[in-house]
Order: C-alpha cells, then sequence, then structure tokens
C-alpha cells in the first residue's frame, strides 16, 4: 500500500470549511478545475464499488493527481479470491439495466454518453466486449391510474432540480419516451428502434414471452443491459494496470478526525490509515460512517435467480428486458441458463443502533446511532428475502413470462440487495459542508451502475469542485430534513417504509 501522508492540504477558511462552487465553475472545462481546488498529496477512497473505483480511475487519468497517492480500502474479506469488488456491493450481480431511459433528462443524457463506452465491442478489452454488455432492447410500461390517453410527440421535458414533482410509473414512462426520442432525433437510424406500445397487446407483442404488463409503455431497442459482475472486473482491471492505486482489505470502523478536519480512517481491529483527502464511497453503508443527516438511507431490494434449461435459455435470450415503472417489477433477459428477476420499489429498511456512531454533521455535536444498514449474505449467510417481497417477484414472472414449467419452479437462490436511496434519486456526490478534507459519492438510489464508464469522471470534476453544469442541485450536499424518506421520483414499486425485520418476521420462501 503507498503510504499516506497525514497533513492537511486545503486550508481552513474564516467562515465555512469549503469555499462553495461558484457559477464560473460551471463554464470551466470538465477536467480543469475551480481556483479554489488545491489537489490533495493523499486520497483514501473508501468503498470499491462503481463510485470508488470509478473514481480511483478518474483520477489517475488526472493531471493534478500525478503526485496524489491514491488508496482504496474495502470491507471485502482479502483471503477470499476476488476480494474487490466485495461480491455483496450493490454493483455485482448477472446483470444491471443500460438504459438512457429517464423522467429527467439530465441522466438520460448522462446514459446516452456512457451506451457510447458500452457499445464499444471490436476488441475483447473494450467494455462492451466478452458478453459485457448486450443490447437486446429495454420495454418500459406504467400501469393505468387513469383512463390512458393517447400520447403525443416527444415532448420538452424540462426539470428544476429542486422542484421535482412526484410522478406516477406512467408520467415517469411518458417523460422518459420523450426524452429517448429527443436523444435520438438527430439519428433517423436510433429513433427507429424506439416504439410506442400503447396498449397490452401491444406490449405482448413487443415482450415475446407470451406475457405482458403495463397499460401503456414503449420499446427502446437502444437499451439493453450489462453483465455487472464481469465488467466490475474489468473495471478494477482498468485501475490496477495504471499501477497507481494500492488497494486494501479491511473495514472501517469510523473516520478519523481533529476539531473540524477528517484526517483519515480507523479500520476493525484498530489500524489507523490517514489521508489529505476522505472519499466515502461505501453506497448503502455510508450512513454508518457519516450522518448523512437524513438526505439517504440503506434499503435494501429484493431478487429472484431461478436457474433454467438450455431450451429455456434459447427460448428467453432474446426477450427484451422490461421494466414495469408502477410496481417496480423487472426481468433481464436470462443468461447462462439463469433468469433473474427483481424489484425497483420503496425498500426495506433495516434500522440498527450501530457500536459506533457515525461521524456527526458538526464537530460539536453527537449523531444518531440509529440508521437502517445493510443486511447481506455474506453477514448473514441464512438470509432469505421476505415473503412480500417473494410472492412480487413470482406475480412478475407469471404476467411477464407465462410459461406453465416456470410458474412453481423455486428460484434456486434470492438476494437481498442495498441502495441508498434519497429523496429525489439524485446522487449525493459533494464536499461534506462542515467537515475539511471530506467527500462523499453515495445516494445511488438504486441506478448508477450504468454510468460506469462515466461517473468516475464526473465524481473527479465534483472533487475538483466543477460538478458538472445540469448535475448542480441535483447531487450537492443539501442539508437536513428529518423527515421520512421515501424516493419519489416515480419509479418505485412496493410499499413505502416496509420495516426489513418485520417482514423476515412473517412467513418466508
Ligand atoms: C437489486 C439492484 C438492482 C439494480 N439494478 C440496476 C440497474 O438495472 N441499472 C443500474 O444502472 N443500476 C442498478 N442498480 C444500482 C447500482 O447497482 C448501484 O447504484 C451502484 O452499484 C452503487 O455503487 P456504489 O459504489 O455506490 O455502492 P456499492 O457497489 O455497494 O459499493 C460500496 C462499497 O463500499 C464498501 N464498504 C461499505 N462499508 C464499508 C466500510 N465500513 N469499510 C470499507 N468498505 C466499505 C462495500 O463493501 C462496497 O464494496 C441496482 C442495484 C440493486 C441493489
Amino acid at each position: 500500500m503507498a503510504s499516506l501522508s497525514s497533513s492537511t492540504t486545503i486550508p481552513p477558511l474564516a467562515s465555512s470549511p469549503f469555499p462553495s462552487t461558484t457559477a464560473a465553475d460551471s463554464t470551466a472545462s470538465t477536467s480543469s478545475s475551480s481556483s479554489s481546488f488545491k489537489p490533495p498529496s493523499s486520497i483514501l477512497i473508501i468503498g470499491s464499488g462503481v463510485f470508488g473505483l470509478g473514481t480511483a480511475l478518474a483520477l489517475t487519468r488526472r493531471d493534478a493527481f500525478t503526485n496524489c497517492s491514491i488508496t482504496i480500502v474495502d470491507r471485502s474479506d482479502p483471503s477470499q479470491p476476488g476480494a474487490f469488488p466485495a461480491p455483496d456491493a450493490a454493483s455485482v450481480d448477472t446483470s444491471r439495466i443500460v438504459r438512457a431511459d429517464y423522467a429527467d433528462p439530465a441522466y438520460a443524457a448522462l446514459c446516452d454518453e456512457a451506451q457510447i463506452q458500452w457499445r464499444k465491442q471490436d476488441k475483447p478489452t473494450d467494455l462492451g466486449a466478452q458478453g459485457r454488455y448486450t443490447e437486446t432492447g429495454l420495454i418500459v410500461v406504467g400501469d393505468a391510474t387513469a383512463p390512458v390517453a393517447p400520447a403525443s410527440g416527444p415532448a420538452v421535458v424540462s426539470e428544476e432540480p429542486t422542484q421535482k414533482v412526484k410522478l406516477t410509473g406512467l408520467d415517469y414512462a411518458r417523460k422518459s419516451w420523450a426524452n429517448v426520442q429527443s436523444l435520438a432525433s438527430g439519428n433517423p437510424a436510433l429513433a427507429e428502434r424506439i416504439q410506442e406500445l400503447p396498449n397490452p397487446q401491444a406490449i405482448r407483442e413487443a415482450l415475446g414471452t407470451g406475457g405482458t404488463s403495463g397499460a401503456w409503455g414503449y420499446i427502446n431497442r437502444n437499451s439493453g443491459w450489462a453483465n455487472a459482475g464481469t465488467s466490475m472486473a474489468w473495471l478494477l482491471e482498468q485501475v490496477k494496470n495504471t499501477g497507481r492505486v494500492s488497494f486494501l482489505a479491511g473495514t472501517v470502523e469510523s473516520l478519523e478526525h481533529d476539531e473540524a478536519t477528517v484526517t483519515g480512517a480507523k479500520l476493525a481491529g484498530g489500524r489507523v490509515l490517514t489521508a489529505d483527502l476522505v472519499m466515502v464511497a461505501a453506497g448503502a453503508w455510508t450512513g454508518s460512517l457519516v450522518d448523512l443527516e437524513g438526505q439517504a438511507l440503506a434499503t435494501g431490494q429484493v431478487l429472484g435467480y431461478m436457474d433454467i434449461t438450455e431450451e429455456e435459455q434459447q427460448k428467453l435470450g432474446g426477450m427484451p428486458v422490461i421494466l414495469n415503472l408502477s410496481t417496480g417489477l423487472f426481468i433481464i433477459p436470462p443468461t447462462n441458463r439463469v433468469l433473474k428477476i427483481a424489484r425497483h420499489a420503496y425498500g426495506y429498511l433495516n434500522p440498527q443502533t450501530l457500536p459506533t456512531a457515525p461521524l456527526p454533521v458538526l464537530p460539536q455535536l453527537t449523531s444518531n446511532k440509529t440508521v437502517s444498514v445493510p443486511k447481506t449474505s455474506v453477514t448473514d449467510p441464512d438470509l432469505s428475502i421476505p415473503a412480500e417481497g417473494a410472492a412480487d417477484l413470482r406475480a412478475a414472472l407469471q404476467e411477464m413470462i407465462p410459461l406453465p414449467e416456470l410458474r412453481d419452479r423455486p428460484f434456486t437462490k434470492t438476494r437481498l440487495c442495498w441502495y441508498s436511496d434519497t429523496r429525489t434519486a439524485d446522487f449525493l456526490i459533494d464536499y461534506h459542508p462542515h467537515w475539511r478534507n471530506l467527500f462523499v459519492a453515495t445516494g445511488d438510489s438504486g441506478h448508477a451502475f450504468k454510468f460506469l464508464p462515466v461517473i468516475g469522471d464526473k465524481i473527479a470534476d465534483c472533487i475538483m469542485r466543477n460538478c458538472p453544469p445540469q448535475f448542480k442541485g441535483k447531487w450537492d450536499w443539501k442539508g437536513g430534513d428529518m423527515t421520512a424518506l421515501f424516493t419519489e421520483d416515480g419509479s418505485r414499486g412496493g410499499k413505502p417504509g416496509l420495516s426489513l425485520v418485520d417482514e423476515l418476521g412473517k412467513l418466508t420462501i
């Protein structure tokens, strides 16, 4: 591991630890920095998910960080093969949807940018090669909340960052349709791959499994899915190949600090790491380390995996992804004879009293030790999913792929996977407003994987105080709102506020 220095590089300011970004910053090029940025001589990144690894790679490519030692620490077990990234991280799975199909045009455009990389498949080392990315198309649907009016052409969708209105799944689908049409408008070949599916029968025909879902939707054949596990392995390889990043397996128990400056992290076992800049990118675990002022919290999401035969693989392998934004239920085409069914929901809360309190919001405050924390099969090998979630997955299978032979087939494996959820589903990528030398990159809200090729660069921009203009006001640390947090971007199914412990206490599968 490269040695980390404990000297601070960013001087304290009279009123606020950090100067805020200025309007002038937004006009700077994405790889330059605002004048208020001074590169640290060492950075410690906590978490090797898509945010942490992506940022490490981006920093190695920036001149400002040429002399900066970069270390990634993750709670993964070093004695296990493939300790990085951690197997229960949100970023590791068989598949993740890659879609520009967003109600918010800023994220739609960001995915459009990412897909340039995902589509590179000529060389085995290209991101999209070797089955890491497959463009099977995506059907986006919503359930009717009122009679479905005929949809008009692409609408101009504008979103004031701080004034998002609560959307229904159908609203989300309609805005998303407008956005992807707008993105494809200059390219007839792309535009003709997006088609409205005005009723359940049209959805059934496009899906091709005999099933359907929703009242209205569209198919975007420019979207697809990525093999998350192999894509993360690819990203890890890119980072290792730079020779610039040190990896350390260990669980961070708390952040080290003096009066108002974060100076490093303490690992389980007592080892202390020091760095000029500490970036917490610990996904759904972030709230265990830093009091996030109620801006983001860990929610558990259900997944079911079913083994299928080679014949079934042949039958279903070419189906498009289908995502119902009203129920949150989705199915990604099977690969290697495994079919995955999942739910993008409000999710389960798992409030626990931590042995060590997270870093408080202000140095003089004490933080709440009770926060929602992930429970995964790595820490709880016998963990199953609540019956409520399993029943929803089963209903999705019957609706979307009504093959009689799959109807009662048990799931081979289930998983609880954890989001760091924010109210608006915007990420939280910013310097801490009250602690010097602390940066957070979290709040993934269950949709960040697709940005693997580009998110690290955007985070690096934010570290250099050049948040991309379209995300200003979205990714900022917004301060405390301690009312119950439910993600209301219009894409979530399930019931809000379910307790994991209560639901597991009911009948499980
Ligand atoms: C069920 C499910 C389905 C999803 N589907 C999609 C999809 O279709 N498309 C899409 O784009 N996105 C999807 N996502 C979201 C996407 O996977 C996440 O947004 C993304 O992976 C989050 O990355 P991350 O780096 O923030 O967190 P993670 O990948 O969870 O990484 C956090 C890392 O921090 C480490 N860590 C935590 N605490 C500590 C500690 N104390 N000390 C040291 N290390 C620590 C963890 O071990 C982990 O490796 C889905 C997520 C889930 C759960």
